[in-house]
């Protein structure tokens, strides 16, 4: 049976809730390998198993005469135990900066693995996490040579959902640069931005608010929720009492903040609702249903892997990141729902020279293309 993570949220139809018991010390670490072993499948199929200690994501290709099982986020070795009769010669693992490779050596050339051939398996006694990968030799199809899987690439036949929020709106301006720029006009032309170039891309996207209107912030949450988006991002414009303060950073939600400053952000963003940081608790009171400890974690661990890859997407693009933590975890209201997704601060306003770019067209259009690829990049379905 395979349940992924994102089937997982879909077992119980659930409202708003709050994701307050969330273990970050368990996102925080990084993966690492267990094991590696092959066995024999009925159809002369070879199994490769994979185990590690948290659910994997990975992305495979098939070089010359290997299979190739990208790792992101991964680190450790472990010696591979191979059974005799399958299609595998040797095995290997090869350490990446942020990553393994398992290099499988082939003695035949294979197809591309079909999705319904792989399987992540949850643990269970005294296995962790595995990838399982079921594969035969590739009679009579394509050339198996130099053909990338790309596993996180969205497949065309499924539309994913995002949901976009425009912080702020209405009475509530967010944060105003020195030079008048208000935080909800500046996200919300990069929230419209955003939506007309994902609708290109072919995702099915809606907007929280497309006018100058006032949300609450759990009325945002649950338009996440209604919409049964895939990822939730929610676009903010900073500012700082040190004018020299700038740059881009990305949250997503955790019961405590990662550092005081997160703490303070949160704070403020929260404030449109008069919602007291440290009233987590309180406000969890509204929620009729708790998803299990299970989703819970599977929505925390999705965030934090497209909050990751956004951050990493940005610094690429070239936009300046504020000095610090890749990603950092404060309790946003608007963060609180079913659906994976970040909090995202665009740059600072109360920075000159970055409240005439939060402005301008150019680089309002540099940070929805950054956001898109980020978009495309993630893996949805794992
Ligand atoms: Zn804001």
């Amino acid at each position: 049976m395979k349940i992924s993570r994102r089937n997982l949220l879909k077992i119980s139809g659930v409202s708003v809730l709050a994701l307050a018991m969330v273990p970050r010390m368990a996102l925080a670490a990084r993966n690492s390998l267990r094991s590696i072993r092959t066995g024999v499948q009925p159809g002369g199929k070879t199994r490769l198993v994979i185990e590690t200690t948290i659910r994997p994501t990975y992305s495979l290709s098939y070089p010359d005469g290997q299979l190739v099982v990208h790792l992101p986020n991964t680190s450790g070795n472990a010696s591979p135990k191979l059974a005799s009769g399958t299609l595998v010669k040797s095995l290997g693992v090869s350490p990446g900066a942020q990553s393994l490779d398992v290099i499988v050596n082939l003695n035949k050339s294979i197809a591309p693995i079909q999705k319904s051939q792989i399987m992540i398996l949850e643990p269970n006694g005294d296995s962790e996490y595995r990838l399982v990968l079921d594969f035969a030799a590739g009679a009579g199809t394509v050339a198996a040579n130099n053909i990338a899987t790309a596993v996180s690439a969205p497949a065309p036949t499924k539309k994913y959902t995002i949901v976009i929020d425009a912080g702020h709106g209405g009475k509530d301006p967010g944060c105003i640069g020195k030079g008048g720029t208000k935080e909800k006009t500046v996200v919300l032309a990069v929230a419209k931005k955003l939506k007309a170039k994902l609708d290109a891309a072919g995702f099915k996207t809606y907007l929280t608010r497309s006018d100058d209107t006032y949300l609450k912030l759990a009325e945002r949450a649950s338009i996440a929720e209604k919409r049964k988006g895939d990822l939730f991002i929610s676009l903010h414009a900073n500012a700082n009492p040190s004018r020299s303060m700038k740059g881009f950073s990305i949250y997503t939600l955790s019961e405590k903040a990662s550092d005081e400053e997160a703490k303070k952000l949160a704070e403020a963003e929260n404030a449109a609702d008069k919602i007291d940081v440290s009233g987590f608790s309180d406000f969890s009171k509204d929620i009729r249903i708790a998803l299990s400890a299970l989703q819970q974690h599977a929505v925390a661990e999705m965030s934090e892997e497209y909050a990751v890859g956004c951050s990493k997407t940005f610094r690429s693009a070239g936009i300046e990141a504020q000095p610090g933590a890749k990603v950092r975890h404060a309790p946003f209201a608007v963060l609180r729902s079913t659906v994976p997704g970040a909090l995202v601060e665009l740059g600072h306003l109360s920075n000159a020279a970055e409240e005439k770019l939060l402005k301008s067209d150019s680089h309002q259009n540099k940070l929805v293309t950054a956001i898109v690829k980020s978009i495309k990049n993630y893996n949805f379905d794992v």
